[in-house]
């Protein structure tokens, strides 16, 4: 098998299992929230955990809420975060994970935008300065740090600079960004921002939501308590403990995981460009590292790739059940049903080797039957 799926989920780190293995064997039997040793030992690993998470994108431990990943964290932000009466705003090419919330925000009242991005997929801040100025009291916008199709990394300080000039408050699903890239909330000014384990070679089921003050969203879960009331449920500490070492990991490896990475998609790129004549790429070349999107013209991928089971890619039509769509990103970026149903993405990680990216390339190529000969 040739995994070239990072962005849908990466492999555990074996530094993050042996980090998460005591806890999940006698030590974890001591309930985080109880007053005793064996609680507060428990607890003790969690408050680590915290530090490392919110070390990582420059916030204090007290503003790391856990959560089960990060579509909850984004519902919490969107949903708990924009109080009566005030307007929202959004990217169109946010996950469904954020646009499956405005349907209920509409519903509550709300004023909500969605604001469309330019063939590479950028949000441009003139735009949601617009969007802002068209609605009577701004309250949250919600953009995304990097998308998880075509890897366009949005420009947050200054989409923030301009939330707060209308007085909202900024929120980030920076789910894809943080294990190639630094991102500092402080620096950037954004007040609310979503994270994942299982993108972070940290474990599936758990994530995370900053809150830095101002934002302060109503919890979903009024009882339980924990977590400052902000969101209620007895914390899981293996996946705690894991978020953390992954977010520790993150943060020494981000910059080397990059450049490798980044030189990997390029040479998977340039291996597909000269097997696959009309190839065209989708996104931005400043994108993640890790990300390569592309169109190959009068392909049906999804059906295509049924003859590559060996080979983990995703392609431009989401399933819902049985009836494949058109990605609402690659179409957002103005490319025609056929098209995005003719794309492929792929997501290179840190485990990936360049034999691996060679062999995907020729897999691909040979399969749509375009070699060329003589490569
Ligand atoms: N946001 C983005 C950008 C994602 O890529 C994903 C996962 N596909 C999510 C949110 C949802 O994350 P989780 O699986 O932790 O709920």
């Amino acid at each position: 098998m040739i995994y070239l799926d990072h962005l849908a989920s990466t492999p555990l780190d074996p530094l993050v299992l042996e980090a998460m293995l005591p806890w999940m064997r006698g030590q974890a039997v001591g309930n985080p929230h109880a007053a005793h040793p064996a609680g507060w030992r428990a607890a003790d690993a969690i408050a680590q955990a915290r530090a490392e998470v919110a070390a990582l994108v420059g916030a204090q431990p007290g503003e790391a809420v856990f959560t089960s990943g990060a579509t909850e964290a984004n519902t919490l932000a969107l949903l708990g975060g924009v109080p009566a009466g005030g307007g929202c705003v959004v990217s169109a090419v946010e996950h469904a994970s954020v646009l499956g919330c405005l349907p209920e925000l509409r519903r509550r009242g709300h004023a909500v935008a969605i604001l469309p991005v330019d063939a590479g997929g950028r949000v441009d801040p003139a735009a949601l300065d617009e969007a802002l100025s068209g609605l009577p009291t701004p309250a949250l916008v919600s953009v995304m740090a990097a998308n998880n199709e075509v890897g366009t990394v949005q420009p947050l300080a200054e989409l923030a600079a301009v939330a707060s000039r209308h007085g909202a408050t900024m929120h980030s699903d920076a789910v894809q960004a943080l294990s190639t890239r630094a991102l500092d909330m402080a620096a950037l000014g954004i007040h609310g921002l979503s994270l994942s384990g299982h993108k972070l070679y940290g474990p599936m089921g758990i994530g995370a939501l900053i809150v830095r003050r101002p934002f302060r969203p109503v919890p979903a879960s009024p009882g339980g308590g924990q977590q400052r009331g902000l969101r209620g449920g007895t914390l899981p500490t293996p996946l705690c403990v894991g978020l953390g070492a992954a977010c520790r990991l993150a943060r020494k490896r981000r910059e080397e995981d990059a450049r490798r990475i980044s030189e990997l998609r390029d040479r998977l790129w340039h291996r597909l460009r000269s097997r696959l004549p009309g190839i065209s790429r989708n996104g931005t070349a400043d994108g993640l590292a890790g990300c390569l999107n592309v169109t190959i013209p009068g392909i049906d991928a999804a059906d295509r790739l049924l003859d590559l089971p060996e080979l983990a890619v995703a392609t431009g039509s989401a399933c819902h059940s049985g009836a494949s769509e058109a990605s609402h990103v690659l179409l957002a970026l103005g490319l025609s049903v056929m098209d995005a149903h003719a794309s492929v993405r792929f997501g290179i990680g840190r485990g990936t080797t360049a034999a691996e990216v060679d062999e995907a390339a020729d897999r691909l190529a040979a399969a749509l039957g375009s070699a060329k000969s003589g490569e």
